[in-house]
């Protein structure tokens, strides 16, 4: 029997990991390329809107430099110049961003850009340009994850002293507050609205009784398995739960007897299954385990060891509770409905042949052994 062992070492690769990380967080990478992000992601949705909004702010506030430099009170013509330029890149950011629904400038760079515009103008005598920043604030905020907001806030404010200089008198103080609130203010906005989002995210998808994840929420994930398979040859299968005889279950027991059955069930399927697997409800008592990086040839290990777990569970006073279970990876399906329909005909077969067992469709690609044998099995 597999179990935590050597084989989690692969998986400490933290350095790698945190960097990545950091470089998502910073340059929203998956703003840059949403076509591996769920187009239905309230998270990705809601970030896509405020920096829809943002952009448009930003716009006026660039150009609103820009003209007063040309028409009002030049400035500095480098500055005419950086603030045409800049301007001109954040359109073509707001319609790319409109007609193709993916991010030319990440926010990062558009905010920074901004702010430094903002502070280079204050610098030149455009004092009242400041303003600007109080929107600005709350760019960074509701665009930016709540740490690298915080850091660029700080960065931002201590600018703003440094070129305003630290002779203090009433007016800029006042600024300083009002600032430092308006910041402080719209993280704690932010990030009540980022919880709240999660919170629904989270009751969107996923199962009232057991807390697995909804049969809705799969859909997205094949499709992502799907495309991560055809574009980088990474493995991943499916395989199918369904509980054998349920209903006498039920009928002996009581529905409510079936429903501790099915939680318990889900307890145990999901201590099994590593953090990146993911555990789906399809429905009754049927279930779904998405595991990354395996092939057929793993996954029906896995399988098979999740089978008999199961069955020497104590789940109900003198009954075996057994699973029957159909495995089929990413290579044998072209579309999540294809595939779905595939591991469905494997549990059917392990029905049909007398349940209580593990039945595998046998994938196209025989790539499995070389990948899935250096990668851990257990989380
Ligand atoms: P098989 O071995 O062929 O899978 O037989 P089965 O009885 O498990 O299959 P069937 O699909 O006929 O029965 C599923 C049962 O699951 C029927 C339904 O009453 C029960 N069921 C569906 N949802 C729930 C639920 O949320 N709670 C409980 N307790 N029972 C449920
Ligand atoms: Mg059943
Ligand atoms: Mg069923």
């Amino acid at each position: 029997m597999a179990t935590d062992n050597d084989e989690g070492a692969l998986y400490d690769s933290t350095d790698i990991k945190t960097w990545s990380k950091l470089k998502a967080e910073l340059f929203q990478s998956d703003l840059l390329a949403p076509t591996d992000v769920d187009p239905k992601d309230i998270r990705f949705a809601r970030r896509i809107t405020i920096y829809r909004l943002m952009l448009f702010m930003m716009l006026v506030s660039v150009g609103a430099i820009a003209l007063e430099s040309l028409l009002l009170e030049p400035l500095d013509t480098a500055i005419t110049w950086v603030a045409l330029a800049g301007w001109l890149l954040l359109a073509i950011t707001a319609v790319w961003l409109q007609k193709q629904g993916r991010v030319f400038v990440p926010p990062i760079f558009a905010l920074a850009f901004n702010i430094t515009l903002v502070l280079w103008a204050i610098e030149r005598g455009a004092d009242h340009q400041n303003l600007w920043l109080f929107p600005l604030m709350i760019g960074l905020a509701g665009l930016l994850p709540t740490g690298v907001a915080l850091l660029s806030g700080l960065i931002a404010i201590g600018s703003f002293l440094s070129v305003r200089g630290l002779a203090v008198q009433a007016e800029e103080f006042a600024n300083y507050t009002a600032l430092l609130s308006t910041w402080v203010i719209s993280l704690a906005v932010m990030r009540l609205m980022t919880h709240q989002v999660d919170e629904l995210a989270d009751l969107a998808l996923s199962d009232p009784l057991t807390g697995a994840y909804n049969r809705r929420y799969l859909q997205p994930q094949a499709l992502r398995n799907l495309a991560d398979y055809q574009r980088y040859a990474r493995l991943s299968s499916m395989l199918m739960i369904d509980i054998d005889h349920f209903k006498s279950i039920n009928d002996t027991f009581g529905h409510a007897e079936g429903d501790r059955v099915l939680k318990e069930m889900v307890v145990a399927i999901d201590q099994r299954i590593r953090g990146v697997d993911m555990l789906f409800r399809l429905g009754g008592e049927e279930f779904l385990v998405l595991l990354s990086e395996v092939g057929a040839q793993t996954a029906t290990k896995i399988a098979e060891e999740l089978r008999m777990n199961i069955a020497q569970m104590a789940l109900l006073a003198d009954r075996k509770v057994t699973v029957s279970m159909g495995v089929c990876d990413v290579t044998s399906a072209a579309s999540p409905e294809e595939w779905l329909t595939k591991v469905d005909e494997a549990m059917y077969q392990s029905k049909e042949q007398g349940r209580n067992r593990v039945s595998t469709i046998q994938p196209t690609v025989a790539i499995d052994a070389q990948i899935s044998s250096t990668l851990p099995i257990w989380r």
